[in-house]
């Protein structure tokens, strides 16, 4: 193991739960464990090349100052900078720009990965818009995040150090209840914006439905207690505020979302 001379290295410091994203690299010195990285600079790469090769997705990233100023990740790195990293500080409002985010989003519409593919319904039920299908792979996810605007959920690093996913958020938590309660906490979800309205299984709105019409699809016991349907007209799915929506609401509440 060699020591470079400190004329060759760049010190990178980490703050709050950005240096628990940290990993262990070659190159990189750990100097101690509060997330100060002494980085040997040996080739020219930006600051989120180097960021990113320590295993930090830049969406994690809300704030860079270099040698005390204020800078973005694109800078070049280099020998004697001292770079300060900042996580998000919640509530992130994603509609405002940002030095680091230059394009907010008009709406909080959210384009979810196949491994953290469970909270797909439970943003639906909320209310959001929250795109999602199984096939999609890590380029078919970046070029719809760019082009629709959307905020990427996942616990794939790799997808989530893509440039064209500018709005995302590298997921800690292994089920969908943590999976959502970790998302509304960093955006500041407080109250669904419009619960139980989106088709589950579609993600388009649901429309209002007359019992009289649906009501040769009704159980008996469904025709007995409930009067107020919703349909899907994408896929002729049909909504009520039977047992499995009682279940799913008390679900969204024990996470601290209010509904209604
Ligand atoms: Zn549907």
């Amino acid at each position: 193991m060699s020591f470079e001379s400190d004329a060759r290295v760049a010190e990178l410091r980490f703050s709050g739960e950005l240096s628990s994203l940290v990993r262990r690299s070659g190159r990189a010195l750990f100097a101690d464990c509060g997330g100060l990285i002494r980085y040997p600079v040996r080739r020219r790469a930006s600051i989120k090349d180097v960021v990113e090769a320590l295993g930090v997705p830049h969406t994690e990233v809300y704030g860079v100052t270099v040698n005390s100023r204020d800078s973005d990740l694109g800078r070049l790195l280099c020998p004697g900078d001292r770079v300060m990293l900042f996580p998000a500080v919640p509530p992130v409002d994603v509609t405002v720009p940002t030095r680091l985010r230059p394009a907010p989003l008009s709406e909080l519409r959210f384009l979810v990965d196949e491994n953290v593919a469970g909270v797909v319904l439970l943003l639906r039920a909320l209310g959001f818009d929250a795109a999602y299908h199984r096939t999609w792979d890590d380029e078919t996810i970046a070029d719809l995040a760019e082009r629709e605007h959307r905020f990427v959920l996942s616990r794939d690093r790799a997808l989530l150090k893509r440039t064209r996913i500018m709005w995302g958020r590298l997921l800690q938590s292994q089920d969908p209840d943590g999976q959502l309660a970790e998302t509304v906490r960093l955006l500041g979800i407080t109250r669904a914006p419009a619960p139980f309205v989106r088709c589950l299984r579609c993600n388009v709105p649901t429309t209002p439905v007359a019992k009289q019409e649906v009501l040769h699809r009704l159980e008996p016991k469904t025709r007995k207690y409930f009067n107020e349907f919703r349909l899907c007209k994408a896929c002729n799915r049909l909504y009520w505020r039977g047992s499995h929506h009682a279940r799913l609401r008390e679900r969204l509440e024990a996470i601290g979302v209010k509904i209604g």
